[in-house]
């Protein structure tokens, strides 16, 4: 996979030679380049970014900067996907993870000031290549780069060979399962007058495998009544459904609501 990401502030992007993302880098999984925006300005400054028509606060980054960049970065044929990390964005899940892993090359905009000029994810969008505006999360930071990171870690991880055991990414959290994951331990047993849970030093696998499902059900219940509400209900056993009742959901109209929700007229 082919990764590009573009920035005024490329030596932000310097933790991507750490870690998993680092080695796969090295040993050619990632094909992961970095660019300075600047390099495409004109004037002597360097400048990329101008007064926003209309009036207001702040700077907007060019247009005619960033088109030279992407004609640059891009693939030619429309045959890329250019992310524009921003907080107007789609929240960022673990869906749009594993959608970017499998293409083949993805560039990544990142903006700075009060972001990119608007035209700019328009004309890649017509020239073919497929565009997400897509947001980390609820807040405003200074710069796409963080974003960038984020997003990188999130669908390189998925590609395989970046992690050793790719049993690792089955039972995680925000997986098919809808989950999140259960609680983990490990050596030792006990520590500091607290113990791991006798179920899992049991070796019995089936007892474990529904203790871990309990625990996953409860913590959703208890911190993402959202993803509760999403499940499907025709994946869930018999022991699931009495887990969540006893959390007060109840199957109702095929999905699960909590007890006192009303069903919608
Ligand atoms: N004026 C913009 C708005 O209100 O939507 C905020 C611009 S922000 C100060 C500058 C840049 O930071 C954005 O262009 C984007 O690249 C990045 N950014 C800020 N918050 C972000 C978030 N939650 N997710 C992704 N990128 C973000």
């Amino acid at each position: 996979m082919r990764v590009d990401v573009v920035s005024i502030f490329p030596d932000y992007l310097a933790a991507l030679d750490l870690s998993l993302v680092g080695k796969a880098r090295r040993t050619g999984l990632l094909d992961l380049r970095v660019h300075d925006l600047r390099g495409w300005a004109t004037d002597r400054h360097r400048t990329v970014d101008d007064t926003p028509f209309g009036g207001g606060a702040g700077m907007v980054m060019r247009p005619d900067v960033w088109g030279r960049a992407l004609d640059d970065v891009l693939p030619a044929g429309g045959a890329g996907h250019l992310v524009v990390p921003t907080p107007s964005g789609e929240v960022f899940t673990q869906r749009h993870a594993e959608r970017l892993a499998l293409e083949a090359h993805v560039v990544i905009a990142c903006g700075r000031y009060e972001g990119i000029d608007a035209r700019v994810a328009e004309r890649a969008r017509a020239a073919g290549h497929r565009v997400s505006e897509l947001s980390i999360g609820d807040y405003v930071l200074n710069g796409g780069e963080v974003a960038a990171l984020v997003m990188i870690e999130a669908f390189g991880r998925l590609l395989p060979g970046v992690v050793g055991n790719p049993h690792s990414l089955v039972e995680e959290s925000h997986g098919a399962a809808g989950l999140l994951e259960y609680p983990v331990y490990t050596k030792p047993p006990a520590w500091e007058g607290l113990e791991v849970p006798e179920v899992l030093l049991s070796g019995h696998h089936a007892r474990i495998e529904r203790w871990r499902r309990d625990r996953a059900l409860e913590r959703t219940a208890a911190r993402r009544p959202d993803m509760v509400a999403a499940l499907d209900v025709a994946a869930l056993d018999k022991a699931d459904l009495a887990v969540l009742a006893g959390l007060g959901w109840q199957v109702s109209d095929g999905r699960l609501r909590p007890a006192e929700e009303p069903v919608a007229e």
